[in-house]
């Protein structure tokens, strides 16, 4: 099961409060660690052996974080310190709601469990209906806050099933990435935009001679190349699927093609909509055939977010990296890679 990292945005009433509060767990996170660098072993501890101004199922998660710390440190050899305030709650003693999240925090010697205004999308509650909670980790960045949630995705709805995302594109027309961890890249986009480009050109010669006829003529046989291309293709990715044992292919749905092609460049990619609806097409009908289900997904999943953490990353070059988290894979990796990763519920995803 892929684990994937929410970023809650919320809006706390007093910051300088869970400030103190981040500087208080990463104090015991390092005096802690210090301590059994002297001592040389870490000891079986309760929250009743450290004092700390924490709520007890914070400063428990504290100690878990100075042991495995401590382990780093033995294997390394190096005790690393912790300068970045942080703070984290267990999946037992937070909860998450429609706008609202809450977790304990130490308030004049007392715990109270505190309900914060927060920012959660659709995509968050989509992910946070289907999926198991892990930690929730609250960090501050430029003065904005967030609570980061670590969940396990299930990828569709059985957990040993087989899922490949195949991500349609011009430049490469198209990508699939298995839950099995193959990648793969299908067609060649440099030559169907060569071919475009030609009987582009030859029309706009026969249109200033006003042959119709030989336009129509011409428009038949840009559609056979490109439908022949499209069965290569497909075949090809079916061909993948069954090496696979993949069950089921996501696809991206079309309809919403030309939302982004307005505002973005792939302006291109409506023009062509015909060719990657006839391409899904296909590949759906393939699929079938070999006993493949085939499901379409939000076209928002794609190229931009990160498939390790969800936060939205531009890619400079043919390497995408993500700035929160630092994933780095090929570019035209990350679409496929998110298609692959939405969960799928009651067969809509
Ligand atoms: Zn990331």
């Amino acid at each position: 099961m892929p684990t994937i990292t929410l970023n809650i945005r919320f809006f706390p009433h007093h910051p300088q409060l869970l400030r103190q509060l981040g500087e208080e767990y990463i104090r015991v996170v390092n005096e802690l660690t210090e301590q059994m660098e002297h001592q040389k072993s870490f000891p079986k501890l309760t929250t009743k052996h450290v004092n700390a101004n924490l709520p007890s199922a914070v400063l428990n998660q504290a100690i878990r974080d100075a042991r495995s710390v401590f382990k780093k440190m033995k294997k390394t050899g190096k005790r690393p310190i912790l300068k970045k305030r942080v703070y984290f709650v267990n999946n037992q003693n937070y909860s998450i709601g429609k706008d609202i999240i809450a977790f304990p925090i130490m308030q004049n010697g007392a715990v109270e469990k505190t309900k914060f205004r927060a920012m959660i999308t659709e995509r968050d509650q989509k992910f946070l209906a289907n999926a198991k909670l892990g930690l929730m980790r609250i960090v501050e960045k430029s003065g904005k806050w967030y609570a980061q949630v670590s969940i396990d995705v299930p990828v569709s709805e059985k957990d040993n099933e087989k899922v490949m995302g195949v991500d349609l594109g011009l430049k490469v027309p198209a990508v699939a990435v298995t839950s099995t961890g193959k990648t793969r890249f299908f067609g060649n986009g440099r030559m169907n935009k060569y071919i475009r480009r030609n009987y582009q050109e030859q029309r706009k010669k026969l249109g200033k001679l006003k042959k119709l006829s030989a336009i129509r003529k011409l428009n038949n046989k840009e559609h056979r190349v490109m439908t022949d291309i499209n069965h290569k293709i497909s075949r090809q990715i079916v061909n993948l699927a069954i090496q696979e044992e993949v069950s089921v292919i996501k696809l991206e749905r079309l309809t919403n093609i030309r939302q982004t092609a307005r505002t973005s460049r792939k302006n291109e990619k409506h023009l062509h909509t015909w060719s990657f609806y006839q391409l899904s097409k296909f590949i759906e009908y393939k699929a079938k055939l070999a006993g493949i289900s085939v499901v379409y997904v939000n076209p928002k999943y794609t190229s931009q977010l990160c498939p390790q953490c969800g936060a939205k990353n531009k890619a400079k070059d043919r390497q995408y990296r993500c700035q929160d988290c630092g994933y780095t894979t090929h570019r035209d990796r990350v679409g496929a890679l998110n298609i692959m990763s939405v969960p799928v519920m009651d067969g809509v995803a």
